[in-house]
């Protein structure tokens, strides 16, 4: 018999947007005699069925809801799920490297699956998900035929599940160094050791869009990781471009980035913090055309975005003050907890502080192969903007 929860009268107005994480305290009652990572029944206090999905008694996230029809979740069902995924993405055309499940937003919560060209990398970042990780993998095989198969679950969240930090292959060993296409351009994906899945795949779109602003710049860069920003702004003619990252590993790759674009000469690679160089360089009144600044998630927690708020404020700070008159600052916010709303404040705000005005000829979010679904926050987690500054 499939365990069975029941909600509080509370929780029904709450998930009746349609969100589907239930909260430890959203839950009456829960029977659940197969244990963690179970699939459960969900009900109404009036006993209505809700929907099912899977169970974690240690997570916070007690359930995630699967489907909210009367439908047997079995391998047919991720088969079919993974399949209605993949058919999107080649719908509009993201075929080679694409996310070809991203998680909540494809219906199925806390599974990644992004694809690098033949090669395949795969996150089950919930017990519940985790637990179907094989079927999975034979999905998968069935459908994208991928040379290999990588699992990058040593993503922190996972200890939020209980869940051991782990990586390596889920197929016969590969090169674990993968050669990628983006706009015209090759990069090298490194799946084993680069930061998550490797590659960010979703500012595929926002890398094209700066060919306009960047032509004959002198550019500074920071957080460039493995150059996806940089090469793309030396091919689109940009004069040179300084680029700063706190990781030796990103900024190798970058370095054979921009050899594989033949840029190689435009570039001047800089392994430091970049909230140090930004501050020193912007009180010793150095000026640039362009600066690009792409930092990683500040905020994991509602506790942290007080502290994700003085960064975001500190950097683009200190950004602003370096751009010449007329030139841009191409700014990025990947942290789901701030809001467009909040960040153009932030941006407002330090561009007030910095004295400059500016003003928003881009504003986009994240590449299609990311869909956003409005009712589940997460799903709507990057700003991108390309500001006028004078
Ligand atoms: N723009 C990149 C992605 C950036 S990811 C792209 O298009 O691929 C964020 C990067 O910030 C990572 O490479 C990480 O190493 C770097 N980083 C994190 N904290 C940093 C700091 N304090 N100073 C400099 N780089 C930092």
């Amino acid at each position: 018999m499939a365990g069975k929860i029941v909600l509080t009268r509370k929780a029904e107005k709450r998930l009746s947007g349609g969100h589907p994480w239930i909260f430890a305290g959203e839950i009456e009652r829960a029977e659940v005699p197969e244990g963690p990572g179970a699939i459960v029944d969900v009900f109404t206090a009036q006993q209505q069925f809700w929907g099912r999905g899977y169970w974690n008694p240690q997570s916070q996230i007690r359930v995630r809801l699967l489907t909210r029809k009367l439908e047997a979740i079995d391998a047919a069902f991720f088969h079919r799920q993974i399949s209605q995924s993949w058919a999107y993405r080649q719908k509009i055309g993201y075929t080679e490297s694409c996310r070809v499940v991203f998680a909540e937003a494809d219906g199925l919560p806390a599974l990644i699956v992004d694809k690098f060209g033949d090669y395949v990398v795969l996150q089950t970042l919930a017990l519940g998900m985790d637990r179907w990780k094989q079927v999975i993998v034979e999905i998968i095989e069935d459908i994208l035929h991928p040379n290999g198969l990588y699992e990058r679950n040593d993503a922190p969240v996972r200890t939020l599940e209980g869940l051991p930090l782990k990586k390596g292959f889920l197929s016969a060993p590969f090169d674990t160094r993968i050669q990628i296409e983006e706009n015209g351009l090759h990069f090298w994906v490194d799946v084993e050791n680069g930061q998550k899945t490797g590659y960010f795949l979703d500012q595929r779109e926002n890398r094209k869009a700066i060919a306009p602003f960047v032509k004959d710049a002198e550019i500074l860069e920071a957080f460039c990781y493995t150059g996806g920003f940089t090469c793309h702004a030396a091919a689109y003619g940009a004069r040179h471009i300084t680029a700063i990252d706190a990781s030796s590993e990103a900024l190798e790759l970058a370095t054979e980035n921009a050899i594989l674009n033949e840029v190689r000469e435009k570039c001047t690679f800089i392994q430091a913090n970049a909230f140090d160089l930004l501050k020193q360089w912007a009180s010793e009144k150095k000026s640039f055309d362009v600066v690009m600044l792409d930092p990683p998630a500040f905020a994991k927690s509602r506790q942290q975005i007080q502290s994700a708020i003085t960064g975001y404020r500190e950097i683009n700070l200190r950004a602003l003050k370096m751009v010449r008159p007329g030139g841009f600052l191409i700014t990025s916010s990947c942290t789901n907890l701030i809001s467009v709303d909040l960040f153009m404040q932030i941006l407002q705000k330090a561009a007030m502080d910095a004295r400059r005005n500016i003003r928003q000829v881009v504003f986009h979010t994240q590449a299609p192969d990311h869909p956003i679904v409005w009712h589940i926050e997460s799903t709507a987690y990057l700003k991108f903007l390309i500001l006028q500054v004078y």
